[in-house]
This record gives C-alpha cells, structure tokens and sequence, in this order.
C-alpha cells in the first residue's frame, strides 16, 4: 500500500485537510464532517467510520504541541480504511468486518488547528497580526505551547470542576492567557470547547478515548454502572501498551474533557499520554512509529469491545 499519511512530517492543519482529501478520495465508504471552527475560522474536522451501535469517539490534540497525537489517529485511520477496503478478515486477533459492525468510529484529529499551527510555524500564522499580542512573547519558545491561539488551555475549558480549577490555577499565578494552564474567563470560552462540547452531548459516545503527550499512562474514569467494564479494558490497554493504567485523583480532574463527559454522560473516558520525552515539550517525530505500535492495538480493542 502507497500510504497517504506520512510518519516524517510535523503533521500541522494544511497536511491533515489535505490528508482528508486524499482518503476520501481514495475510500469512499467513510464520511468526513465539520463540528465547529476555531478562533482562526478553520474548520474542525470528524471522521466517522464504521456503522456499529457502540459509539467511539477518539480526539486528539486538544493540546498544540502535542501534534503528534493527530499524527497517531491518522496512521490508525488509513490502516483501518485500507484493511477494510481489502475485505481482510483478520488482522491480529480482531476481525475487521466484526469491528466495523460492532462499534461506530468517531474521531476528531485536531481539536486545536490554530494552535497546532502556531507550534509548527505555519507562515501565515507567524507573520500575521493576530493574537501576537499573547503569543508573540513566546515565539523562541513555542514547542512548550499548549494553549490555542489565544492562550486559553482548552482542556481545562470544559464545565465540570470549572471554578475548582480556575482556583487551583490561580494558587500558581496563572490568571491571563499564556502558553499553558490558563482556563479561560469562563468555561466553554472557547470555539473548539464548544464544538466539542455540543458534538459530544449530539452523539452521547459510550467510550471517548483522549490522546494526548506525554507519559506513557492511560488515566480512566466512567460513571458508576461501567466501572469495571472501565478498568477491564483498560487493563487490557495497559498488557498491550505496556503504559500504566491511573485512576486519577478526584482533586485533579477538573475542567478537561473526560472529567466533563464521564460526569455528563455516566460513560467511559480515557486519556492516554502517549510516548516519552522531555517534559512539557512536543515529542520528536522519530518517536512517532513506536509510539503508533505501542496503541495500535488500543484502537482496535476499543471497537471490538461490548458494551
Ligand atoms: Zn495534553
């Protein structure tokens, strides 16, 4: 297979809108929409794939310098496409087609284009005017960006334990916008929250499954009734991956994604921080395919899943 996705290019928007076109072109059988724009107006991307009664939604980088996690999701949405496409009946242990009709695949590769952009220098974007006024003091130092373009970190965007947050973070001096931490004037400030927000409570996922960097941990939560069918699975993801599963502290989950959609919708939420490198700044793109084998089978243990 000539592959589509490349593992050698820091993976910003323009590759993944161009990325998109290409499948699509290439596989008809999947379909590609729009949950919102960003602050710069580009358009959030989802893929659905599959048509199965478990929903699945996988996201990644809601976190600028942590592109590489777009990257990851991609490379596992071309294997999925290109074994679906050539009736392959078994791949590991995980028939395809069973895959395929169990569960519906739901993914949001970049939740945070303008950011993601900003930490890849797209030219555009360093050479324009906006929001420099909060970026462009860090422009030396980017590859520690986390925050979109305006410096809110759109993982502590989210409603639930808002205001815990907002506390937690003001006890470390960060009150105004900046590269990491900030949470925003108030919850869903934010274009990209939002369109998560509002896709989130449209499709009523049963398991989200957030990728971030770094860490080599998988942190789990779900409502009451799917706790252990929570911590099986993730314990099968920590035997494949060999990363460590972590319930986080109650004190700690507050204002991310996964903290707000366990307690909205009573169902099952991962964030998995992929890959090992210097704390705090975006991981080398020489990781990337090790990084891919370590949870490929991650994603396809997710859709085989009943729930
Ligand atoms: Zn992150």
């Amino acid at each position: 297979m000539k592959n589509i996705i490349k593992n050698n290019l820091p993976y910003n928007y323009e590759i993944l809108k161009n990325n998109l076109e290409d499948l699509k072109n290439k596989y008809n059988f999947f379909d590609i929409g729009i949950i919102g724009e960003s602050v710069l107006n580009e358009e959030i991307k989802y893929l659905k794939l599959g048509k199965g009664e478990n929903k699945i939604l996988i996201n990644a980088s809601h976190h600028a310098n942590e592109w590489i996690s777009s990257l990851v999701i991609m490379l596992f949405v071309e294997k999925y496409l290109d074994l679906k496409n050539k009736n392959v009946d078994n791949y590991k242990t995980y028939n395809i087609n069973n895959l395929w009709n169990n569960s519906t695949l739901y993914v949001v590769p970049m939740v945070n284009p303008d950011g993601v952009n900003l930490v890849l220098g797209v030219d555009k974007l360093r050479k324009s005017e906006l929001y420099k006024n909060i970026w462009g003091e860090y422009v030396d130092n980017l590859e520690y960006w986390k925050a979109n373009i305006r410096g809110v970190d759109l993982n502590l965007n989210y409603p639930f334990g808002f205001e815990q947050a907002r506390i937690n973070k003001a006890k470390k001096g960060i009150i105004s916008p900046g590269p990491r931490d900030y949470v925003g004037p108030n919850y869903l400030s934010e274009p990209e929250s939002i369109a998560l927000y509002n896709f989130t409570k449209l499709k009523k996922f049963d398991i989200t499954i957030s990728l971030h960097s770094q860490g080599k941990e998988i942190y789990w939560d779900a409502g009451k009734e799917k706790l252990s069918t929570a911590y099986n699975l993730g314990k099968y993801f920590e035997k494949v991956s060999g990363y460590l599963l972590t319930k986080p502290d109650y004190n700690s989950s507050f204002a991310g994604y996964k903290d707000w959609s366990v307690h909205e919708l009573q169902n099952i939420g991962y964030t998995i921080e992929l890959g090992k490198g210097e704390e705090g700044k975006s991981l080398s793109l020489n990781n990337v395919q090790n990084i891919y084998d370590e949870v490929e089978e991650i994603f396809l243990k997710v859709l085989e899943v009943k729930i």
